[in-house]
């Protein structure tokens, strides 16, 4: 599919995140109230003031009257492929009412956003093979690396909704009890092992109730959005092995602010990697369900400037985010519009492609250079920014940037 050309001519540049053939959905600020948005080149159109001079009409009573894109949701797939038709109706080159439109643009550049949509409930997947097997070899040796039900079910564990934050929220070190001297001997301390994750996050855009295929499972996904699922390492390795998905994954999971419908991804699917062993019949994927999108993840110190630490890309996963929500339905679990996935850690077969500080570093014992500085996990005042982007013939599909700093602990959490 070629650019689709818009009348915003910042929205034509090959350079933008944001073409026409995007059309994200976010929230910001304007005139001091927080709105629903679609960016669009170097703008913001305000969703929920086209809804209210009725040149956006999705529903018979309003439906972005609240700051959240979930009642979109709610309206189900054809509402979401109305959408986009009126959309790209009111922003395509020539289009009537262009002058309409005009005055609900913002510029994008220094926009204060926010979390797109209400998070139901977070679930955080392990699914990334190349992760699996470098942090498996880490913790028991290269032989057992992944465990035998790996290669059959994306393993997964429910995470927190509460501390989904937006890109640009500060994230603070957390404190844990960590592993001591010996078993006998915990210490209540702030985590020396912060690290991040680079994943890609599906919204679930339908309920179900009572398992649903594959095929069904990828129709309930609304879009995608970059998503760091922060890990206190050391935490982790105390309180559970090899997950660990409690306090060490619970301090916060960043996601950008743009949510990238999947109909924005439709070129862009591409299939599973070769399989060792067959899935079971329930697991097998009717067609592509990953997409090629090319990742970075860029870590900036306190005062300094970024250095690329991984480029790696979505299609490496062992398992799409359909399979995932397939799989999450198998025991009547029902699932909610709102419900957010997280894919696991997203790491390449080289060492360049690895989406994690503990991989990149190997624990630690292969610190990473970073100018004059070395890292094997982050340090106060480190920031981290995940990109994303799937490359078109002259365009791209971008999803913005996914950041955030991590700030000093609190001196003692418990101190009165
Ligand atoms: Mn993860």
């Amino acid at each position: 599919m070629p650019l689709e050309k818009s009348w915003i001519e910042s929205a034509n540049s090959p350079e933008t995140d944001f073409p026409l053939n995007n059309l994200p959905l976010g929230v910001f600020t304007a005139d001091g109230v927080p709105r629903c948005g679609v960016a669009i080149g170097d703008r913001i159109l305000d969703a929920t003031g086209l809804e209210e001079a009725g040149l956006l009409r999705l529903d018979d009573a309003p439906v972005l009257d609240i700051p959240f894109w979930n009642e979109v949701m709610e309206l189900g797939p054809e509402a979401w492929a109305a959408l986009r038709a009126r959309l790209h109706e009111l922003l395509r080159e020539g289009a009537p009412e262009k002058d309409k439109v005009a005055p609900f643009l913002h510029p994008l550049e220094g926009a204060e956003l926010h979390m797109p949509l209400a998070v139901a409930e977070f679930t955080d997947f392990y699914a990334g093979r190349h992760h699996a097997t470098n942090v498996g070899t880490m913790f028991r040796g290269a032989e057992n690396a992944l465990p035998p039900n790996w290669l059959h079910i994306p393993i997964g564990y429910n995470g927190r909704a509460s501390s989904v934050v937006v890109s640009g929220t500060d994230i603070r070190r957390p404190w844990g009890q960590l592993k001591g001297p010996n078993d006998n001997a915990p210490r209540f301390a702030p985590s020396a092992r912060f690290d991040l994750e680079l994943e890609l996050g599906a919204i679930v855009g339908q309920n179900s109730d009572g398992p649903v295929t594959v095929t069904e499972a990828d129709e309930m996904i609304f879009g995608y959005v970059l998503l760091n699922d922060w890990s206190a390492r050391d935490i982790q390795a105390w309180e559970y092995q090899p997950l660990g998905p409690f306090q060490a994954k619970a301090t916060a999971t960043t996601i950008s602010p743009w949510i990238v419908m999947r109909a924005a991804l439709e070129p862009f699917r591409c299939a599973t990697p070769p399989r060792d062993v067959a899935l079971l019949p329930h697991l097998e994927e009717p067609g592509p369900m990953l997409y090629d999108i090319a990742l970075e993840v860029d870590l900036t110190p306190e005062g300094g400037s970024p250095t690329t630490i991984a480029r790696t890309n979505y299609r490496e996963m062992y398992y799409s985010s359909a399979q995932q929500l397939a799989h999450h339905t198998t025991s009547g679990c029902p699932m909610n519009v709102g419900d957010l996935l997280g894919s696991g850690t997203i790491s390449g077969p080289t060492k360049e492609s690895r989406g994690s500080l503990l991989e990149l570093s190997w624990g630690g014992k292969e610190p990473i250079t970073l100018g004059d500085q070395t890292r094997s996990f982050l340090e106060d005042g480190d920031t981290i920014t995940l990109r994303g982007a799937a490359q078109g013939a002259g365009y791209r599909i971008g999803f913005g940037p996914c950041t955030g700093k991590l700030i000093p602990a609190l001196s003692d959490p418990y101190a009165r």
